[in-house]
């Protein structure tokens, strides 16, 4: 279920997908965001209206198929990565995926990447077909890949290369290019953490209170395993012997009645 392991399902998927008949009229945004979090500059992102404007910044989003032409402004512009769009009309037998991509190195135009589906698993080859990587679109490359038809409800990631065996996550650069976004909540790129790290900042937590690094609106999902990454490397240990840090429960105001009243039940919202 998605609440127990954040990984979407079939329905959850077909939930959110625009309709065949949308589909069947050119490119549109599929946004994937399940969860209640403060959270919506996809909606002030949109300039064709096709996203509600949310009435509680937790409002989940509501996008208006019928109103996005599929500019992607939205894709880059979402914290969570959590928006990506789809064109079914790309080609006889594939589909074009424009997805937000924040690893480096970015794929080389033209070549051939792993596709992988949202437990990260390998379902096939995908074409890169386009990179787009300017200041405009607010540090979030965009990646568009060519994928099978009958995939492009699966796919929403990809892999650069087969490599599985590194044990670190992490990110990978040469040292000319330019320093890659590690936590786009609270703006600290990779040459901010690696400048913490030589400063003596060796632990997660040490990081996290120096710089609120995991303390913004996706808690740590996305930044921290960069970070023990980068920890790895630069302490010479493998992740498996690292601290990965203190959570805390999010985030959002409870009485104590609620608390009090709750029967051990999952929470949906
Ligand atoms: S792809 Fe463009 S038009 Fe569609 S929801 Fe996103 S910003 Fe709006
Ligand atoms: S995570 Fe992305 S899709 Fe969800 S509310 Fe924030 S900007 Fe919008």
């Amino acid at each position: 279920m998605l609440e127990q392991t954040g990984i979407p399902e079939a329905s959850d998927i077909n939930g959110v997908f625009p309709s065949d008949e949308r589909l069947a009229k050119g490119p549109v945004a599929v946004i994937e965001c399940f969860q209640r979090i403060p959270c919506n500059p996809c909606s002030t992102a949109c300039r064709r209206g096709a996203i509600e404007a949310f009435d509680d910044i937790n409002d989940l989003p509501k996008v208006n198929h019928e109103k996005c032409n599929g500019c992607s402004l939205c894709v880059s512009r979402c914290p969570g990565l959590a928006i990506m769009v789809v064109d079914m009309t790309y080609a006889e037998d594939k589909a074009l995926l424009k997805l937000p991509y924040e690893f480096a190195p970015l794929p080389e135009e033209g070549s051939s990447v792993t596709a992988l589906n949202r437990a990260g698993e390998a379902v096939g080859e995908a074409l890169v077909v386009k990179v787009q990587n300017t200041p405009a679109l607010d540090k979030t490359p965009l990646v568009s890949i060519a994928v099978a038809k009958d995939l492009a409800r699966t796919v929403r990631n990809f892999r650069v290369t087969d490599d599985t065996s590194a044990e670190s996550p992490g990110i990978l650069r040469g040292d000319e290019a330019p320093s890659p976004m590690v936590c786009r909540c609270n703006d600290l790129d990779l040459d901010n953490i690696r400048d913490l790290m030589k400063k003596g900042f060796t632990s997660i937590d040490e990081i996290k209170r120096v710089s609120r690094l995991g303390m913004g609106p996706c808690q740590g999902r996305n930044c921290i395993p960069l970070v023990l990454g980068e920890l790895s490397r630069f302490l010479g240990k493998p992740v498996s012997e690292l601290d990965p840090g203190t959570y805390r429960p999010v985030v959002k105001s409870v009485s104590l009645g609620a608390v009090a009243e709750y029967d051990g039940e999952a929470l949906t919202e």
